[in-house]
């Protein structure tokens, strides 16, 4: 097994994925989460890694705190006034930016929907900002995410949230699929003056209008308008693949497409101090000792109701079919001497497996240990043992509160320290671990009618997320399109038949 946090060798900075540039006390995950996590089996572009760092080199040029800052929120303030509806002055916008007088543009990521949903919207908020020269900051208007990550961005000068005291733009919160400012809604009106600012609604409720942010005349629209506000509660990187504009480009940042979550997930991510603290100190007391470590998730959905006794027997046959958990000794034989010596011999060179179980709900948990204490696992070729382990089980989601959500981070940042994953199909707290982990998970596919269904789990294609709600829409006619039959690397997805992802 790994040694956990004594191993050296871990490369900190992830092969140049990670700036030097930070204060390590600050945030102590992110040099060392490589020591508790498997190595990248990823190749990382040397482009991607160039532009990381152009980008952290507008951000703090352009970032909260900055000059440029200032002056740009300043512009926004008079335009929103009506003292300048129209864009920045010609003279500035044609010399493009100096460090001077920058002409920085933002995006600004809002938050909705649970922690899994965040982070996957964040991420591709970041990669849309990466490809449109925009800086990204986020919205935290209430205390639920205080003390969750850490800054992904170098700079003690800057941050990547947004001062929200004095800022122009009021009521970011309440900004929904019929709002004026819209992307979708200004579209739909056509010919409106240039906008200081617009909102881009990718939430699952978008209306065909808002999904032309997926279409070059949607691009088009944005191109100029230096403040955007997005709220998404989806993956919408696929998406971004659809423009034919950002082609070449993503192609040089990502030959593999489908590791794009792998290393931004990875790149921008890092649990704070507190989290960091919660999830060290239960891996060390329960997973390190062991030689492998299996997670388990396991998310529970009204729309695909189950009883805890059937998904524990899809749970249990999805382990043995895959040989994720070792089988159990038949408990009504009684065991002989003979049995007994052996049983003392193989001590000797047993392997420990470590179960972590991830889940709301208690039951899982419950049964699995008692499998194992009842009747231990079979032996076959070497002994095995297996202790279970679940931090938590909270009952009820409630991402309104900081520590349930510093609770959610821990456990998957421990899930993504496993050497093999099982996941629940369509959510998205099991995504953000796969792909942390770098590892193709075995899914645990949605309940049929209240029964395990057949398979009761699938190995993933990918080990990208899925853009769930995808837009299915056709740019030129304005109607229907199958997105998952457009490019060779973007397929339907195995777990949500309306959604689409990288393979
Ligand atoms: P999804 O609903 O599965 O797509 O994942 P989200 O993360 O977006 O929302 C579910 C939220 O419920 C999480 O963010 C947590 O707040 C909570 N939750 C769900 N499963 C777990 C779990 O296994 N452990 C903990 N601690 N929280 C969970």
């Amino acid at each position: 097994g790994r040694a956990g946090p004594s191993v050296t060798t871990a490369d900190p900075l992830l092969g140049g994925l990670l700036s030097p540039d930070f204060d390590d006390r600050s945030c102590l995950s992110r040099y060392r989460a490589p020591l508790y996590r498997q190595p990248s089996l990823h190749n990382l572009s040397s482009h991607l890694v160039a532009r990381l760092r152009r980008y952290e080199s507008l951000h703090q040029l352009c970032g909260p705190g900055t000059p440029a800052y200032s002056r740009a929120v300043a512009r926004l303030r008079e335009a929103m006034d009506g003292h300048a509806s129209a864009p920045a002055p010609a003279a500035a916008s044609s010399n493009g930016a100096s460090s001077d007088d920058p002409e920085c543009s933002y995006i600004i990521w809002t938050p909705v929907e649970g922690l899994g949903n965040r982070i996957l919207s964040t991420a591709s908020a970041f990669l849309y900002a990466l490809l449109t020269d925009r800086v990204l900051l986020v919205h935290h208007p209430a205390d639920d995410l205080n003390d969750v990550f850490c800054e992904p961005f170098p700079g003690s000068n800057t941050t990547w949230v947004l001062p929200e005291k004095g800022f122009p733009i009021q009521g970011i919160k309440g900004l929904n699929v019929r709002t004026r400012e819209s992307l979708g809604n200004a579209l739909g009106r056509g010919r409106d003056p240039p906008a200081p600012w617009l909102y881009v609604h990718l939430q699952t409720d978008y209306k065909p209008d808002d999904r032309r942010f997926f279409c070059d005349d949607g691009q088009d629209s944005l191109r100029g308008v230096r403040w955007l506000v997005l709220r998404s509660d989806n993956y919408f990187v696929p998406g971004l693949f659809f423009l034919p504009r950002y082609e070449e480009e993503l192609a040089r940042l990502f030959p593999h497409r489908d590791t794009v979550f792998h290393h931004l997930g990875r790149y921008l991510f890092h649990p704070s101090n507190t989290v960091w603290g919660m999830a060290t100190r239960y891996y060390s007391s329960y997973l390190a000792p062991a030689e492998e470590r299996v997670g388990v998730q396991v998310r529970e959905f009204k729309y695909a109701r189950i009883s805890a006794d059937e998904r524990y027997k899809q749970i249990i046959s999805c382990a043995s079919r895959e040989s994720l958990l070792p089988a159990v000794k038949d408990a009504t034989l009684p065991s002989s001497d003979s049995d007994h010596h052996q049983q003392q011999e193989q001590e000797q060179e047993t392997k420990r497996k470590a179960v972590l179980v991830v889940s709301l709900n208690g039951d899982y948990y419950d049964k699995l240990s008692s499998l194992y204490y009842e009747h231990g696992a079979a032996g076959g070729h070497g002994a095995v043992t297996v202790s279970v382990f679940q931090p938590t089980h909270l009952g009820m989601q409630h991402s309104e509160k900081r520590q349930h959500n510093q609770k959610a981070l821990a456990e998957i940042v421990l899930l993504s320290f496993s050497d093999v994953v099982v996941t629940s199909a369509q959510s998205t707290f099991g995504y953000v671990s796969q792909g942390l982990a770098g590892l193709r998970p075995w899914v645990l596919m949605l309940p049929a009618d209240g029964k395990v269904p057949d398979p009761p789990c699938r190995l993933a294609s990918t080990i990208e997320p899925c853009f769930m709600k995808a837009p299915h829409y056709d740019c030129r006619t304005r109607g229907h399109s199958d997105n998952g039959k457009l490019l060779p690397y973007i397929r339907q997805c195995q777990d949500v038949s309306y959604g689409v992802q990288l393979v």
